[in-house]
């Protein structure tokens, strides 16, 4: 018997998966649901040669987790996808381009191989930063190479709140991209240099904006290396915190937008709408408060960039008859859906819940 033979022998063929995945939702194939996608655990196992569909379906996959929320036996169906991944990369079979990017994080700490002596470009004069502080702010790659303005949005509501962060001046790659595909010796060698250097600044809580980090460094690496001695909070958890006892005081926004919800944080949804409400924001929900994932994650924009761009035009359709605007807290969302939106000659307006928040407040 193989690992998760038992598991995905106790599917019920429901098609619920079907239904809640982005993949299927955008290509009405039904070559490509999540469930084929577990089917062929065995023969990944064996080495055998897959279909091109049987190979296409393992990589097409954000692993943004709405299968096994419904699924009714509790498959555990991403874990799957990275298993079978894991053995392919292994067995010298993942795609050229998973490859390509899993080394840039190990050789050059982010997924792009960007220049490590521009990731604090978004430093800017009247950012109060401490050479040393219990709270270490990481910005993760999104934000420091394309999304700045969240990390001085976030310093400067620090700031107001009387919080003087460090910054991690040898910030890695959190290695989201390793995890969803498999690569997990690598992503443990890589969370062992990465905590051990957070451990001996005396640091005590790492707050991350990005979702990818906060999930990667506060889930995973303690089971790929060890208990942390430090917390990892996201900045949103905060700054809700900060609102209610009064050290941030929004003032009124007069808009209406819709939520761009971050598929790791997708059960504390609550959170930014939250932040949101106390702006005076109205909150119009995308697909009757249903999760959908932008399309970027997990090695599904480099292989399948056409597909990606569907599913991201999933969520720009459907604010734009509801609301004046997208509002994001997570800036791979607002890379991916850029991105796609400059493809597709579409038009977004979208803005990370921190930034609106910094607008509001200060
Ligand atoms: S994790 Fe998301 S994209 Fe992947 S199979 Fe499940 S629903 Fe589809
Ligand atoms: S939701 Fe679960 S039980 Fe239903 S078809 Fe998908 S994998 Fe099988």
């Amino acid at each position: 018997m193989h690992k998760f033979q038992i598991e995905i022998s106790s599917c019920i063929d429901c098609q619920k998966c079907w239904d809640v995945c982005p993949v299927n939702m955008v290509t009405e194939d039904n070559r490509f649901t999540p469930q084929g996608k577990i089917d062929v655990l065995g023969k990944v196992i064996m080495g055998e040669e897959l279909t091109q569909d049987e190979f296409d379906n393992i990589y097409l996959s954000t692993r943004c987790g709405a299968c096994d929320d419904v699924c009714p036996v509790n498959i555990p169906i991403t874990d799957i996808i990275q298993y079978e991944r894991q053995l392919l990369a292994q067995q010298g079979r993942e795609p050229a381009k998973t490859t390509a990017i899993s080394n840039n994080i190990i050789e050059h700490n982010s997924p792009g191989a960007m220049d490590p002596s521009k990731r604090f470009d978004w430093v800017t004069d009247d950012l109060d930063i401490a050479e040393s502080s219990e709270v270490a702010y990481m910005a993760g790659c999104w934000v420091s190479y394309s999304q700045q303005d969240i990390a001085r949005s976030t310093i400067r509501l620090f700031n107001h709140a009387g919080i003087r962060p460090m910054i991690l001046k040898e910030e890695k790659c959190c290695g989201l991209f390793l995890l969803d595909n498999g690569h997990l010796e690598d992503l443990a060698e890589h969370a062992k240099k990465f905590v051990d250097y957070i451990e001996s600044l005396g640091v005590k809580k790492v707050v991350a904006s990005c979702p990818g980090c906060y999930l990667v460094l506060g889930k995973e690496y303690p089971k790929l290396y060890r208990e942390l001695n430090f917390e990892v909070e996201h900045s949103l958890n905060m700054f809700r915190d900060m609102i209610a006892e009064g050290t941030l005081k929004p003032k009124k926004l007069d808009m209406s937008v819709s939520v761009r919800d971050a598929c790791p944080l997708r059960n504390s949804k609550d959170v930014p709408r939250s932040i949101l409400e106390s702006m005076g924001v109205q909150v119009k929900e995308l697909f009757d408060g249903k999760q959908v994932c932008c399309g970027g994650p997990g090695g599904l924009k480099p292989n399948f960039p056409e597909i990606a761009d569907d599913i991201a035009m999933l969520t720009v359709q459907s604010y734009k008859d509801k609301a004046d605007m997208l509002a994001s807290y997570c800036p791979f969302c607002v890379h991916h859906m850029g991105s796609a939106c400059k493809s597709k000659d579409e038009e977004m307006k979208i803005k990370d819940v921190s930034v609106l928040l910094a607008e509001s407040v200060l």
